[in-house]
């Protein structure tokens, strides 16, 4: 199935062939940031299959081991990459159907907001270590693969 998204001001457009690899909330800091809300929704693909069909996300380095995307002209937050990674988080809020992504756990809840509701039933077991947490220092750690990863790589 193909999935079809934009950000706000329809500047960037892309395409993503399904399934999604993982769909999964994601309450790190640094997503909370990123986002500018309590939690992003995140739906990964391979990186083949997205196409950027109108327009680029504008790409920011925003850790040692991670970039993300937004529209320059908008701010929506559209992706998150890691290094190495040969798939792509894309938010879940810039898709056309949007609902059809369903998010199957949760992420970094030792960072969730105290009044965020998670009480669907998504997976709360998954708890990343807490080690990806270091006050006064975040990184995007939050939903990298496990395993080792080729120091970097840009995405194009
Ligand atoms: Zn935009
Ligand atoms: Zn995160």
């Amino acid at each position: 199935m193909t999935y079809l998204g934009s950000c706000l001001c329809g500047r960037v457009q892309f395409k993503a062939e399904g399934p999604a690899i993982d769909v999964h909330y994601c309450h790190c800091r640094m997503c909370q940031r990123a986002t500018g809300s309590a939690f992003a929704i995140l739906a990964w693909f391979d990186l083949g299959d997205v196409l950027w069909t109108h327009g680029r996300p504008k790409i920011l380095r925003s850790s040692s081991t991670a970039q993300r995307g937004f529209c320059a002209d908008c701010g929506t937050p559209l992706l998150l990459h890691y290094d190495g990674e040969h798939r792509l988080g894309l938010m879940v809020g810039t898709f056309e159907r949007a609902a059809d992504l369903v998010p199957l756990r949760h992420a970094s809840l030792e960072s969730r907001l105290p009044w965020t509701d998670i009480s669907e039933n998504a997976d709360k077991d998954f708890i990343q270590p807490a080690a990806a947490v270091i006050a006064g220092s975040m990184s995007d750690t939050c939903c990298r693969l496990p395993g080792p990863q080729p120091t970097s790589s840009e995405i194009s």
